[in-house]
């Protein structure tokens, strides 16, 4: 007998261990399947070929181009000039432009957009296609965004190719996106041809590869919705993130046009982060795949688009939608997704009453199941985010940390998951000895329906993720309560449970790696919850285990991922910082880091010992962070330059007119203030945002990128009698050239942090000007 026994017992517990196992290999599928398309070569002349876009691409992603650099000059001519190529009219749209709301600074430019149109045969409105073609400054902008603008360029081209669409397609390169969404704004306020878009399609991205993903859309989607789902073959999008998007600070040129009333679909791909904004988002590192896939979206909405009645209805009342498997959209309105939700709702508490009845449910039964999956998510959250923390210390400097990522992450990811599992399973063994299966797992579905109606009343666009997982679950419960025992095995239940759960995995899982990839991995804690959440559908698969062997072998595989994360994590290149700044008050410079130690090639320029103290005198935008710095030589190089072209009081008002100058041409201009303005005007660009608020507020910095070389007005107006205190600082994007000394070229290994100011040159000069100052 007790061989039967034992033998029994070992086929319950590998039922129990393949059927977890098939439910993690559904979900493995699932994100597997977040992939872009595979090349489509050779492609004919009507179709994107991403060989083509790469000709381009390798021309324009060669070095950092950042708005006001001389690389960016050589950029816009050479889009120009392919479009010339294809037989366009192109302009440049030179313009000031002006965001008072984009970080802690006003931000300006004189930006250049570059825009053509091709012409529609019967225009109703004009298809708009956005990429920016400015770059962060140490970023030769491969992904961010080069491979969008070639993306666009070969959409022309093969447009250009074709039978002529209804409507205009116009193509536009915007400029400073990067600096505050300037190109974007120029055009939105003064392009003619800005009223007549119906439609916008923005693509941009935050990494080097992944599948393009259509993030973001308009308000009252609907429409959109229903031309995107019949229009694209490889559809990756949710409204999920539509939501939380909106909830979120991070921006695009999307965003303006947005606000502009102009509706449309916002594009990325955001995997391999450790690229961003760095020298590494170049074309060996860039992913063709992702590249095509946001031409395959650009060629065939042009084609919807261009051939719709754009003057019709584009809205329609937005749309709840998801993608399976990257293969096919699955969209109804929300009013349909109340329906649906409102179903699901009386079906749980139909499922509720039938269990209570047979007395397989109890009040506090239930209530202690809903206790448990709390506790689980709390619990793991916790612990991983804790986990995480010692090791990131552990660690310190050998984690090659980029805004959150690491070269590992993934195997951190898959160490943290096991660890979040095993820990839901502790905490499911303990509250089993008092609480039955069922009771644990009903209660566990009543946070999918607490969190459905608060999706419903929050992010509509996320009800999907909770109403079908719901749903299905339901099914085992209302079997385990509708027939007789006999009938339904714990191993038969084990069995449907799996299979029930399959919705809710093939949702879920890719939530869990995209809420990953958009957040990274400092963010673990958020990312094991909805882990958990998913974990609640397979309850009664943890059932035939051993309470203590399945979190002890989940443990073990933790532990082992995560030493693997450890040991393959410390790989080159890692960012440094170092800058020149010179203080043309005094004539004194330094060199500056934000690191906290000078590495093999800062060394040259701080000494081991350098201390770490705020550098306002040089750089008022530090904001008394403490620097590493080391005096330097002062460099003959000319100040930035103010000329006060007018002053006078009218009725107790100063009226100040000043032009702002980098005499060397830099890249940037930074104007701080001792005094508040009632109105400021730059280049005839108000900086006013309303009645009640300074036009310029005291101590926000003016942040003006790609100066004209005869300089920025400045129309300024102060109540103030005081002196008018003003500091500028320029930027170039270089170190300087000093006499007798050679800068030793910067490793392999090593590259420029992005996010800093390092290889940079400051100069700070101040202007104090007399409350009397006349006419010069
Ligand atoms: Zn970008």
């Amino acid at each position: 007998m007790t061989g039967f026994r034992n033998h029994y017992l070992l086929v319950k517990i590998l039922l129990s261990i393949v059927t977890l196992g098939f439910a993690a290999g559904v979900g493995l599928l699932s994100i597997l399947s977040l992939v872009p398309p595979a090349l489509n070569t050779p492609a004919s002349a009507t179709e994107f070929s991403s060989a083509h876009a790469l000709e381009y691409l390798k021309a324009i992603a060669v070095k950092p181009h950042p708005i006001g650099s001389p690389a960016h000059a050589e950029v816009r001519d050479y889009i120009f000039g392919e479009l010339l190529k294809m037989g366009l009219q192109p302009q440049v749209q030179k313009a000031t432009a002006v965001n008072t709301r984009f970080g802690p600074a006003y931000r300006a430019a004189t930006v250049e957009n570059i825009v053509a149109k091709l012409e529609g045969a019967a225009n109703t409105r004009a298809v708009l296609l956005v990429a920016h073609y400015d770059a962060a400054p140490y970023s030769p902008g491969a992904s961010d965004d080069g491979a969008a603008v070639v993306s666009l360029l070969e959409t022309l081209r093969a447009l250009k190719a074709s039978t002529p669409l209804k409507n205009d397609v116009i193509f536009l390169a915007t400029d400073g996106e990067e600096v505050g969404l300037l190109g974007a704004k120029a055009f939105v306020q003064e392009h003619p041809w800005a009223k007549d878009i119906g439609v916008v399609l923005n693509f941009d991205a935050r990494g080097n590869h992944g599948p393009s993903i259509m993030f973001q859309t308009g308000d009252a989607n609907g429409w959109l919705i229903d031309e995107f789902a019949e229009t694209v073959r490889r559809p990756v999008a949710n409204s999920l993130s539509a939501d939380i998007y909106k909830l979120l600070p991070n921006d695009t040129d999307f965003s303006v046009f947005k606000q502009a009333g102009i509706n449309g679909l916002n594009f990325a791909y955001t995997e391999g982060l450790v690229s961003y904004h760095s020298s590494l988002d170049n074309v060996a590192h860039l992913d063709e795949r992702s590249l095509q896939h946001h031409g395959m979206y650009a060629l065939a909405l042009a084609r919807r688009f261009g051939n719709s009645d754009l003057n019709g209805p584009i809205s329609k009342r937005d749309a709840v939608y998801f993608d399976l498997f990257g293969r096919t959209l699955i969209h109804y309105s929300r009013a349909t997704a109340l329906v649906l939700s409102i179903l699901v709702a009386l079906i749980t508490f139909s499922v509720i009453v039938l269990g209570l009845r047979r007395g397989l449910l109890t009040w506090s039964g239930l209530a202690r199941g809903f206790l448990a999956l709390l506790l689980s998510m709390i619990a793991s959250a916790l612990l991983v985010t804790l986990v995480w923390w010692v090791l990131a210390r552990l660690a310190g400097s050998r984690l090659s940390f980029q805004q959150g990522d690491t070269w590992t992450n993934h195997l951190y990811v898959i160490g943290f998951v096991f660890l979040a599992v095993a820990t839901t399973a502790i905490v499911y063994g303990c509250f089993r000895k008092k609480v039955s299966v069922e009771n644990l797992a009903t209660g566990a579905l009543l946070w999918f329906l607490l969190l459905l109606i608060l999706a419903h009343i929050f992010i509509p666009g996320g009800s999907y993720l909770l109403a079908w997982p719901l749903l299905f679950a339901l099914i085992v419960w209302i079997l385990k309560f509708t027939l007789p025992a006999e009938k339904l095995s714990l191993t038969k239940l084990c069995l449907i449970s799996a299979v029930c759960a399959v919705p809710g995995v093939i949702l879920i899982a890719p939530l869990i790696y995209q809420t990953f990839i958009a957040f990274g991995i400092n963010l673990v804690g958020v990312i094991v919850v909805p882990l958990t959440l998913l974990l609640g559908l397979l309850l009664v698969n943890f059932e035939l285990i051993n309470r203590w062997l399945l979190p002890v072998a989940l443990m073990v595989v933790a532990v082992c991922f995560i030493v693997a994360a450890l040991v393959f994590g410390f790989q080159p290149p890692k960012g440094d910082e170092v800058f020149y700044a010179l203080n043309a008050d005094t004539n004194k410079a330094v060199w500056a880091s934000g690191d906290a130690k000078p590495d093999e090639w800062t060394s040259q320029f701080l000494l081991s010992n350098a201390a770490a103290a705020p550098i306002d005198d040089y750089l008022p935008m530090a904001n008394r962070k403490a620097y590493l710095t080391q005096s330097a030589p002062a460099v003959s190089l000319p100040a930035p330059v103010i000329d006060i072209i007018d002053s006078q009081v009218h009725e107790q008002t100063r009226h100040l007119h000043i032009r702002v100058t980098s005499a060397r041409e830099a890249a940037t201009l930074y104007i701080y203030s001792s005094n508040e303005f009632s109105e400021a005007i730059v280049n005839g660009q108000s900086l006013s945002q309303g009645q009640n608020v300074p036009a310029w507020e005291k101590d926000k910095p003016l942040v003006y990128s790609a100066p004209p070389r005869e300089g920025i007005d400045l129309l300024l107006k102060t109540k103030s009698s005081q002196p008018l205190i003003l500091k500028v600082v320029d930027r170039s994007f270089q170190l300087p050239e000093l006499p007798n000394t050679t800068i030793k070229a910067r490793p392999g290994y090593l590259m420029p942090a992005p996010f800093s100011y390092s290889d940079s040159t400051f100069i700070i000069k101040s202007f104090s000007i007399p409350y009397a100052a006349g006419v010069r």
